[in-house]
C-alpha cells in the first residue's frame, strides 16, 4: 500500500471517532504514543516487538491527526522528496544537532 493508500484505510476505519474527538484530542493521543516509543528506545535493550507495535501506533495516529485537520500526508512528505529540504543533499550534510 502506498501512504496515500494507508491514509484512506484510516480514515475508513478512524475518521468518524477522530473528528468528534477533534484535532486537539488526536493531537494528545499521537504525542502520548510517541511518548511511549521513546520510554522503550532510551530502555537498555528495547523489545523488537514492543518497537513494532509502538511504531504502528505512532504512524496510526499521525494518519488519523492528518486526516482530522484534512492534510494529505503523500503531498506533505515531497518537501522531502529531493533530500534534506535545509541542504538539499541526499544524504544530508547538515551538522548533525
Ligand atoms: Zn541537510
Amino acid at each position: 500500500m502506498t501512504l496515500r493508500d494507508w491514509q484512506d484505510h484510516i480514515a475508513k476505519t478512524y475518521l468518524e471517532r477522530d473528528q468528534a474527538r477533534g484535532p486537539e484530542r488526536t493531537c494528545l493521543w499521537l504525542v502520548e504514543e510517541v511518548g511511549e516509543l521513546a520510554g522503550l528506545v532510551k530502555s537498555d535493550h528495547p523489545d523488537r516487538q514492543a518497537l513494532m507495535h509502538e511504531f504502528s501506533d505512532v504512524f496510526a495516529w499521525l494518519l488519523s491527526l492528518a486526516n482530522v485537520l484534512k492534510i494529505d500526508l503523500e503531498q506533505s512528505v515531497q518537501r522531502y522528496r529531493l533530500g534534506c529540504p535545509r541542504c538539499g543533499h541526499v544524504p544530508c550534510h547538515c551538522p548533525v544537532r
